[in-house]
């Protein structure tokens, strides 16, 4: 029944455990052949450097091409890989994938640019993550510190302890860690001098509160104590879904470090990055998004 399952009627729905039951089990089972029968691609979202102005990263972000119901989107199938454990596999693919693709770019002779990648609870939580994560580094000949994992604040929280742990051993290999959705999980301020973290990832909800002049003045300051905390204790600060030029004029007036959102780029095919990545190279002088 794909037309009950128009865009539109699906996206009242909020992700995860409020899908109708039909939906939750078709989706469910779907992903099971999902990665077998390769319906998974991988979008990349440049992420900006605000004093320069050029593409210095990327999000990977994964996608579902499903064959009866079309495009599905991350926040609806997430939460169920998340339920039945194929996040884990799902997730590796992933790591693979978007190392292979910054393999790819280098190859290319384009410079190197760091690849941020999602990680979930559950990927934390398995044993032997870090082991895999630098294989899947090594196989791939990607550049250990190229590669930026991104653990939301929210399952940060949940077994600190824990968590510290495998964030420290996959920095002492090199790789960076930011903390995804900064801000939104607001009991892991206590514990942020102790998080063994490179980057801060601004949510939207502060983002969108910036831009509109006097009126967001109390906005600001909040966001700006964010990225001065930040930077007291040296992690960098990426914006996330920085929609409008009063947005970037706000965090670039705050020395926010880094940002992306629709303004600078969608998430968008490999390719499509790579011309940018290769017009940027072509054109250094030249501003490069936005
Ligand atoms: P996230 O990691 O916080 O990713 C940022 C989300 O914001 C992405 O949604 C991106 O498309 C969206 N976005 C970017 N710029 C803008 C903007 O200017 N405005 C607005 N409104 N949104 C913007 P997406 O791709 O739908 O992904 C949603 C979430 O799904 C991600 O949030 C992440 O938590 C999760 N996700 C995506 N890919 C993976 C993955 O490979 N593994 C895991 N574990 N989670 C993933
Ligand atoms: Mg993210
Ligand atoms: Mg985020
Ligand atoms: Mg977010």
């Amino acid at each position: 029944c794909a037309k009950a399952w128009g865009e539109n009627t699906v996206q009242l729905y909020t992700p995860g455990a409020a899908l109708p039951p039909s939906e939750r089990l078709a989706l469910k089972n779907g992903l099971r052949d999902a990665l077998a029968q390769g319906q998974l691609f991988v979008e990349y979202q440049p992420q900006v450097d605000l004093a320069s102005r050029r593409i210095v990263g990327v999000e990977a972000l994964v996608r579902w091409q499903h064959p009866d119901l079309g495009r599905i989107d991350p926040g609806r199938f997430i939460p169920l890989a998340e339920e039945t454990g194929l996040i884990v596999p799902i997730g590796e693919w992933v790591l693979r994938a978007a190392c292979l693709q910054s393999r790819a770019w280098l190859d290319a002779g384009l410079p190197p640019v760091k690849t941020a990648v999602n990680l979930s609870a559950r990927q934390l939580k398995a044993p032997g993550l870090v082991a895999r994560v630098l294989q899947i580094v090594r196989e791939t000949g990607m550049a250990a510190g190229s590669l930026d994992l991104e653990i939301t604040e929210g399952i940060l929280i949940e077994d600190i302890e824990g968590n510290r742990a495998v964030m420290s051993e996959l920095r002492q290999a090199g790789v960076l860690v930011s903390i995804d959705d900064f801000g939104t999980g607001y009991s892991s301020l206590s514990y942020l001098s102790e998080l063994p973290v490179d980057i801060l990832k601004m949510d939207a909800l502060f983002v969108r509160r910036l831009g509109s002049g006097g009126a967001a003045r109390r906005s600001f300051a909040l966001a700006e104590s964010i990225v001065d905390m930040a930077h007291r204790l040296h992690l960098k600060v990426i914006a996330e879904a920085v929609e409008t030029p009063e947005q970037l004029a706000d965090l670039t007036a705050m020395q926010c470090d880094e940002a992306q959102g629709y303004l600078f780029a969608r998430p968008l095919p490999a390719d499509q990055v790579g011309l940018l990545l290769a017009r940027q190279q072509q054109f250094p002088a030249s501003v490069a998004l936005a």
